[in-house]
């Protein structure tokens, strides 16, 4: 059955404020019978389809990428060392694994310092909160700040209030993440980080805290990037891990002032260079004809990245690589695209859309792995309406995998937005989304975290969807062009 948009897909675009919903969205069509003729794929195509997903369950050349990236790069945040590492990283990877026509191509991203966060409770019962700072959080003032809580439990219910009741103060958004297979709590609960801050400068608070975007019920704080408003001055912004929040609202529930001390040191610097990172398995006939696989390079910095999105870097690489091994390649290229800065403003997703919007007619179709790599269960794709028989053709082979139809509301991922914007195609992988937004932007999103099994799914399904993506004949069909998004301001 059609299903409305994962919200988790979309969650990226949501946070960068780069998308309301899918403008373009049109009411889904009727999904097609599977016994429908899937007249642009061979007996023989759907055949090697099959025997890729075989190979890929006894494949562990994605976890060994994961524990690669992790343990010889570790965090990746834009513009860090860490990042410069992993461009050069998966260069070398590309090329050791026989990728053709690896480059790095130059990407500007904003660099953040993030220095140190602490907060505690001064009254009326002083505790230590575990905090972390939102990523382009300014610092407190030197030496710190501290001013009395006013708890709100949403955008909305901050823009309510008067201003003398917010001026001078500490704001605490209290919402809490709903846990859920797709990850739609994670839209509804992160709107406060990304203009939080902002909203509560406008009517004079001197900090904004909040409960974190997650669901882990660790110490373990979630970060994640916000954005700034336009000409007003910054405050600092902390996000409280959710036993910390607990805290924070037992305290307020005696109706006794609650005071916080903040000190955070995190600070802008300027820009740095890092890069988008390319590599192809050419096709064997129609070689300009590309199959765009999406991950991103770089990550949070409180864990290693294993999940967001080393998961994905690994997944997407390694399909490639197994169908760059077979005797005869498909008839498209498949393009892996390892893109920089998705986490702080999307710059590699807008950067490459500007570099090949000549070309985004030869962009048959885009896939991204962001999600982690948790068990798949849905396959949904934003084609042509007369594709949608070979869209179930391409989920028959997943069977197997426990991979459903799902419905044509895809997204593509955020660093394909830009892309899907200028009518490319674009498919989802559906995964449990329950897992992932326990470790989400967290210290814990690490390689312990990783099943193997797991990553195999992934690749298998990743592998034959982007085999038969490549051999399809036709292709996908063209979406409507949707405006141009606002500008926004710099995060
Ligand atoms: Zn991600």
């Amino acid at each position: 059955m059609p299903m409305p948009m994962p919200l988790s897909r979309l969650f990226g675009l949501l946070a960068a404020g780069l998308l309301a919903l899918p403008a373009t969205a049109v009411s889904p069509p009727a999904a097609p019978s599977p016994s429908d003729p899937a007249a642009p794929l061979t007996p023989a195509a759907l055949a090697e389809a099959r025997a890729l997903r075989e190979r890929a369950l006894n494949d562990d050349t994605a976890y060994e990428l994961i524990r690669s990236l992790t343990t010889e790069v570790g965090p990746r945040l834009a513009g860090s060392p860490g990042d410069a590492r992993a461009v050069e990283w998966a260069v070398r990877n590309l090329k050791a694994l026989g990728f053709a026509n690896v480059r790095a191509e130059p990407v500007t991203v904003p660099r953040w310092i993030r220095g140190e966060a602490r907060a505690e409770i001064v009254a009326p019962w002083p505790q230590t909160l575990m905090v972390a700072a939102l990523g382009g959080s300014v610092a407190t003032p030197e030496g710190g700040l501290e001013a009395e809580v006013v708890p709100v439990t949403s955008l909305d219910d901050l823009k309510a209030q008067p201003r003398e009741r917010i001026a001078g103060r500490i704001v605490f958004f209290t919402g809490r993440m709903a846990r859920s297979q797709d990850g739609s709590g994670y839209g509804k609960t992160v709107p406060p980080r990304g203009t939080g801050a902002a909203e509560a400068a406008k009517l004079g608070a001197v900090a904004m805290v909040m409960r974190s975007a997650g669901t882990s019920s660790g110490r373990t704080p979630h970060t994640g990037a916000q954005r700034v408003a336009n000409g007003i001055p910054p405050i600092p912004a902390l996000a409280l891990s959710n036993p910390d929040g607990d805290m924070l609202e037992r305290q307020l529930a005696t109706g006794q002032p609650v005071r916080l001390r903040l000190v955070n040191t995190s600070r802008w610097d300027g820009e740095a260079q890092s890069a988008n990172v390319i590599g192809e398995i050419p096709g064997r006939s129609h070689k300009d004809e590309v199959i765009l696989l999406g991950a991103h390079l770089d990550s949070w910095d409180l864990g290693t990245g294993a999940h967001d999105d080393g998961s994905g870097v690994a997944i997407v690489t390694a399909a490639a690589k197994l169908i760059g091994d077979l005797k005869q390649r498909p008839k498209r290229t498949l393009r892996v695209v390892l893109y920089a800065n998705e986490e702080f403003g999307l710059s590699g997703g807008k950067a490459y859309a500007a570099a090949y919007q000549g070309a985004i007619d030869k962009h048959v179709l885009g896939l991204e792995s962001d999600l982690g790599a948790f068990r798949p269960f849905g396959l949904s794709a934003r084609v042509g309406p007369d594709r949608l028989p070979l869209v179930r053709a391409m989920q028959s082979v997943l069977e197997p995998l426990g991979v459903a139809y799902t419905g044509t509301e895809a997204s593509g991922g955020a660093d394909l937005g830009p892309l899907r914007e200028l009518g490319m195609p674009v498919m989802d992988l559906d995964t449990d989304a329950i897992p992932y937004f326990d470790l989400h932007h967290t210290a814990e999103d690490t390689f312990d975290k990783v099943d193997p099994a797991l990553v195999r799914q992934n690749v298998a399904a990743f592998a034959a969807i982007a085999y038969l993506a490549a051999e399809a004949e036709g292709g996908f069909g063209r979406l409507p062009v949707a405006p141009k998004p606002a500008e926004q301001p710099k995060p």
